[in-house]
């Protein structure tokens, strides 16, 4: 845990609103339970898992700069920005 996040959500930078939930920067299932979460937008965090297979997060995409860095990811702030906070659509999916 960690309690030093602020109410902003660290992907999109836009206030933090129902729906959320936790992102840990390691998966569980690759032994991240003990690493740091982080409070994101339910619609933030299904698209890090649309984008990112657990290997990959695990591999390399453990940080917020680096999931920001990536293509896609940049494409859906932009889009996401412009969104309510509350905003959430099913069709961002996560990937099994
Ligand atoms: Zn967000
Ligand atoms: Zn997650």
């Amino acid at each position: 845990m960690q309690d030093n996040q602020t109410d902003k959500c660290p992907l999109c930078g836009r206030p933090l609103a129902e729906p959320s939930n936790k992102h840990h920067l390691i998966p569980i299932s690759k032994g991240g339970r003990h690493t740091p979460t982080l409070m994101m937008h339910k619609i933030c965090h299904n698209k890090i898992h649309a984008v990112f297979t657990e290997m990959e997060l695990k591999r390399y995409y453990h940080t917020i700069e680096r999931l920001q860095e990536h293509e896609d990811i940049a494409k859906f702030i932009k889009w996401v920005r412009n969104k309510e906070p509350e905003f959430y659509d099913s069709s961002v999916k996560m990937k099994k």
